[in-house]
């Protein structure tokens, strides 16, 4: 394939398809981008940006018909469209019916118990009333974890129920439940798999939550693990894009039980938040990755270049407006820091803006600042 005439659709303009693009840019691949603005982030950056909408038939269909290879940097898209496009002959990575389950937590959960892919025991509920008549009539107990099937993302649309007392938190909407997993350790590996069945998987990385935004805080790499976990971890991520049969990446979010179990938590098949740190601390970047798996090259090297932390640029709380960066020339001061920012204009409280990944041969070094740029690093606004 010539790629310098490939053309890539991405369905998405945020910052993953910004970064993409980026990464397209170096191989003079040219990328065209869905979203509802141009003043989104991989507005300035794409060779062209088609205005619309990704969850619209109408539009999808249109801008598929306009690319080479269609891609996504988020799930919630239009699969009826891309189904249609499909069987017109367009090549969409990944395939629409690995989205259409991918996007249903329900039908996610479902495949993992076909496929005898470890994950927590669940159950499926219409609505939030099943789910009190379930607790009435002992179906279900306390505490349990409920996420909405369809309406999850960044946290949002799952919620921690530990007691009567908290059933406020329910949610209404058709639902899954499961147990509340005792859990050491919440960890990430990123694989990617081209057409020729070629796979690789990225070093599993570690990621610590903020307890209140439920968003990843720190994110190390290599994760603190023992080898054969590590080394299970890559295969149960290996297992996981086979059973789908997906090409592009696929990130696979995991549970390290106290017991020392590999449970998946969930997946996303796209570049992912738990890989930007490829950017500045392997041989090669997830979204490299990305596009030599859609465009079937050869994947690249995995390898570790340094250890690393990556900590997310989020909105400070009480801050919403025109966005400004208190602490950057201090940070930046800091050797092996690198700042990413993500190019939007307005903060909000836990908005994500940016990332810093910070590299340091030791991943003890690297937290310790990673934990002095949280400090030094704030996305603030003049205007309250
Ligand atoms: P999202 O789609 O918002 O990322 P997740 O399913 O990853 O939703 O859940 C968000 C977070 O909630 C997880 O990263 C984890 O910290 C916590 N969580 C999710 N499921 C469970 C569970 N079964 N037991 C304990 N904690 C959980």
């Amino acid at each position: 394939m010539n790629i310098t005439n490939t053309k890539v659709g991405i369905l998405g303009g945020g910052q993953l398809g910004k970064m993409l693009a980026l990464a397209a840019h170096n191989w003079d691949v040219e990328t065209w981008v869905l979203d509802a603005s141009k003043d989104f982030p991989a507005g300035p950056v794409c060779s062209r940006f088609v205005e619309g909408s990704f969850k619209d038939f109408d539009d999808v269909y249109r801008f598929g018909k306009q690319v080479d290879v269609l891609t996504i940097e988020i799930e919630h898209v239009n699969t009826e469209a891309l189904l249609q496009l499909e069987r017109e002959g367009l090549k969409i990575h990944p395939s629409p019916s690995g989205l259409n389950i991918i996007k249903d937590k329900g039908l996610q959960k479902d495949f993992y118990k076909k496929k005898l892919l470890p994950t927590a025991p669940f159950q499926l509920w219409e609505n939030g009333d099943a789910i009190r008549t379930a607790l009435k009539n002992g179906a279900l107990r306390f505490p349990f974890v409920q996420k909405s099937r369809t309406a999850g993302y960044d946290g949002r649309g799952v919620a921690v129920i530990r007691s009567e007392k908290e059933m406020g938190l329910l949610m209404e909407e058709a639902s899954l439940t499961e147990e509340l997993v005792d859990f050491q350790k919440e960890i990430a590996v990123i694989v990617a798999r081209n057409e020729q069945g070629e796979v690789v998987a990225f070093p599993a990385v570690e990621m610590d939550f903020n307890p209140v935004a439920n968003l990843v805080e720190f994110l190390v790499c290599p994760a603190g693990l023992p080898e054969n976990i590590q080394r299970e971890a890559k295969e149960l991520a290996i297992a996981t894009i086979e059973a789908f049969g997906l090409c592009g990446l696929l990130a696979v979010e995991m549970f390290l039980t106290k017991d020392g179990q590999l449970l998946i938590n969930e997946v996303a098949p796209r570049t992912h938040n738990s890989g930007h740190h490829t950017i500045d601390s392997c041989y090669t970047s997830q979204f490299e990755q990305h596009l030599r798996s859609i465009l079937n090259l050869p994947l690249g090297s995995t390898k570790m270049k340094t250890a690393s932390v990556m900590v997310n640029l989020l909105g400070e709380p009480g801050h919403s407006g025109p966005v400004e960066y208190d602490g950057l020339d201090e940070c930046l001061s800091v050797e092996g820091v690198k700042v990413h920012l993500y190019g939007k204009t307005t903060t909000r409280p836990f908005r994500k803006m940016g990332h810093v990944t910070i590299l340091d041969p030791d991943p003890e070094n690297a937290r310790a600042k990673a934990r002095s740029v949280k400090e030094i690093l704030k996305v603030i606004s003049k205007v309250y």
